[in-house]
């Protein structure tokens, strides 16, 4: 199967624009913003990205024989496009072309007559999400976001690979301004939405936690008429969100009183087992994931399902199905029997906590080592934040922690302070710091590293990896 194909009317009816050239009769096999990746078929979109605007390839990829090019309204001065009429292309202006981007990817989620699950959060919005579509795909064809598309640009993207027998999607919604998820929720208008959990992320654009959860909760505003929300029931900021609402909402979570939930949960470094509770069912699972908040992405993924229609049975199919991505919280045992958390993804102070409480349990009294880099984009509370990592770590018993990066100190000094000594805690560049590990760790320690994406930790675990 391919993705569904588009008229040069069907174009025009979803975009605020005009035909500037084309002959009425053209018919797209896709659409792309990519002048390495399109094809001769496409409609070419020319978007303003971070790194590059599309407008500076479109003579490139009129000069291939591509069928159709949209530009903005404000570029129709500068580009030749009366040159690329000639050649038969048939070329659109529209006001703003990222709009129009997520436009037609609106139009054709609509005239697919998909159902969507769309999963927005602080934490665990791209593990929920792959849980979500392992779960769903059980009983219906499934889409998927593929990677991190989870933006203005990757949701549309996303939405065109919509194929003919596709009965559902799941499609992450990432945000780092206000507005944001109300206009990618608009452009998938979800039948159902999740919020994974809210907390200190992205603070730098949102203020506070207050402001992180109206950002999160405009994903409420904007479902389907007869969508259901599935929400945090352990996060007071979900339960606020979820009160007082016209549509139902499904609380998963810990919590007393959660519609769907877990009992009996053991965790151990093959992974996690409980049994998940949903209101008139139980049935077991086993993760091969270990971490508590694994168990909470799976029973929001479990919501899902519920609610879609999927069997309990074939729930804990696709959740013990799920496969964990690399770089999150993955464990690894070294040939020398050190055991390794690979949580070099990204972090925020809640992943931060989350994986060193994994760390406290996985350890079963053995050493416990943290390699933490520097969490970003925390704006002007990011010394405190960081110290207050410190504090945690500190706190759950760490044995010896290791800080790279500006907020080094800020981490050790909330260490110091919740009773670690100054032998106990190594702050410096990251040869440094694989040159001390190379003294320190043993066989049957237990290793964290984790930072935000641009510490780029994944060095050091893999040199740890070569010599451990
Ligand atoms: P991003 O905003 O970078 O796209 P994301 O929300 O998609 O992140 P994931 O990629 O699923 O999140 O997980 C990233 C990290 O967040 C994990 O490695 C883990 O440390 C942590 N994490 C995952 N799920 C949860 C959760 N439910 N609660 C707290 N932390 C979590
Ligand atoms: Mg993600």
């Amino acid at each position: 199967m391919s993705p569904i194909g588009w008229t040069e009317s069907q174009i025009l009816t979803a975009v605020d624009g005009r035909r500037i050239s084309g002959t009425g009769t053209c018919l797209f096999s896709g659409i792309s913003i990519d002048s390495r990746t399109v094809r001769s078929g496409d409609l070419f979109v020319a978007v303003r990205g971070e790194r590059h605007d599309g407008h500076r390839f479109c003579a490139e990829v009129a000069e291939m024989g591509i069928l159709g090019i949209m530009i903005a309204e404000r570029e129709t001065e500068n580009l030749p496009w009366r040159r690329w009429a000639e050649k038969g292309v048939f070329c659109v202006a529209v006001p703003d072309t990222t709009t129009a981007l997520g436009a037609l990817a609106a139009f054709n989620r609509i005239r697919a007559g998909i159902k969507v699950v769309a999963v927005t959060g602080s934490n665990g919005k791209t593990t929920t999400r792959s849980m979500t579509a392992a779960v769903i795909g059980r009983r219906y064809r499934t889409l998927a976001t593929a990677g991190n598309f989870n933006n203005e640009i990757g949701l549309p993207l996303t939405l065109f690979n919509i194929e003919a027998t596709h009965e559902w999607a799941v499609l992450e919604l990432g945000m780092n301004h206000v507005g944001e998820i109300r206009r990618l929720a608009g452009i998938c208008r979800p039948d159902i939405g999740i919020i994974t959990n809210i907390g200190p992320a992205h603070l730098k654009d949102l203020g506070s936690v207050d402001g992180v959860a109206a950002a999160k909760g405009e994903l409420l505003d904007e479902m389907k008429a007869g969508a259901t929300a599935i929400l945090n029931a352990d996060d007071p900021f979900c339960r606020r969100l979820g009160k007082n609402r016209s549509f139902p909402v499904v609380h998963f979570g810990l919590t007393h009183g959660a519609d769907i939930t877990a009992s009996g949960m053991k965790i151990s470094p093959k992974g996690v087992t409980f049994t998940l509770r949903f209101p008139e069912r139980e049935v077991p699972v086993h993760l091969g994931i270990p971490g508590r908040f694994m168990v909470m992405n799976a029973l929001a993924a479990a919501a899902a399902g519920w609610v879609a229609g999927v069997s309990p049975e074939e729930i804990v199919r696709g959740l013990e199905r799920f496969q964990p991505v690399a770089g999150r919280l993955g464990v690894i045992q070294t040939r020398k029997g050190v055991f390794l958390i690979d949580d070099t993804y990204n972090a925020n102070p809640h992943s931060m906590r989350a994986a060193v409480d994994a760390l406290a349990i996985l350890r079963s009294g053995r050493r416990a080592i943290v390699v933490l880099g520097d969490m970003f984009e925390l704006g002007a509370a990011a010394e405190a934040l960081h110290r207050s990592v410190g504090e945690w770590v500190a706190e759950s018993g760490v044995t010896r922690f290791y800080a790279i990066g500006n907020f080094a100190s800020a981490y050790l000094d909330g260490a110091l302070k919740k009773g670690m000594t100054a032998k106990d805690t190594f702050s410096g560049s990251k040869s440094q710091v694989v040159e001390d590990l190379k003294r320190s760790v043993g066989p049957g320690d237990w290793v964290l590293v984790k930072g935000s994406r641009g510490m780029a930790m994944e060095t050091i675990l893999n040199d740890i990896r070569t010599w451990a």
